[in-house]
């Protein structure tokens, strides 16, 4: 099977307050062929989600003999919960040939990173600085500051954890520069494993490349 023909598995991972969900939806919507990955958890549904669409839900024990049956291709507890990516989820995408995107945690995206070398790209999505993220999180919550300190410091250390890990770092200063540049990111990578050639493409997303780089305004 030719690169072309086979899916990109496209791996987003951000801290809470970086707007990847927002930016995923949006580039769900604009790229033909492009979907989300189906995630499983253990957590309870919220508001409108729906089995099967937004999750599985899972109960603890089922999730546990899919682990035990080795059916996850990468799973993580996060924030107290368990949640992993079917196999076959993967395998799914990996016989079509559009993007799937793949909203997991930074344990998660490196795990399929390691496995689909040849398949993933991961994408870590930040806010511009550590205090802009402060500001979001205070202007959308009532949470108080013990929990928006820890928000905080969750955030740096999964900022840390992707830029040593991660092919890309996409900035979320402006949604729609941010969405070019992951567009751009999705081509650009298509191109080098056999699409057609998109030298443009390819600009865009070496801005975005070596991500330990791109990441001073969050050191120290
Ligand atoms: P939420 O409960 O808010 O939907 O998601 C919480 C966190 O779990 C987010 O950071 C999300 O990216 C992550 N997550 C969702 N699905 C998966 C998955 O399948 N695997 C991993 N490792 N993380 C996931």
């Amino acid at each position: 099977m030719s690169s072309e023909a086979r899916g990109q598995l496209l791996v987003l991972s951000a801290p809470s307050g970086a707007g990847k969900t927002t930016l995923a939806r949006m580039f769900v919507e604009r790229t033909p062929g492009a979907f989300f990955s189906v995630s499983a958890t253990t957590r309870a549904p919220r508001g409108h989600e729906r089995d099967g669409v937004d999750y599985h839900f899972l109960s603890p024990e089922r999730f546990q003999s899919l682990v035990d049956a080795g059916a996850f291709a990468e799973w993580a507890e996060v924030h107290g919960h368990r949640y992993g990516t079917l196999r076959e989820s993967v395998e799914r995408a990996l016989r079509g040939s559009g993007v799937a995107v793949f909203d997991i945690d930074v344990q998660g995206g490196a795990q399929i990173r390691e496995r689909f070398p040849r398949d993933a790209v991961t994408v870590l999505v930040v806010p511009p600085t550590p205090e802009e993220l402060e500001r979001r999180l205070r202007a959308r919550s009532t949470d108080s500051d013990e929990v928006i300190r820890r928000r905080l410091a969750a955030a740096r250390s999964e900022v840390e954890a992707g830029a040593a890990r991660y092919d890309y770092v996409v900035v979320n200063d402006r949604l729609e520069d941010a969405l070019a540049r992951l567009v751009a990111i999705s081509r650009a990578e298509r191109a080098r494993r056999g699409g057609p050639a998109d030298p443009a493409a390819a600009a865009a997303a070496g801005a975005c490349a070596r991500a330990q780089a791109r990441l001073e305004a969050w050191a120290g």
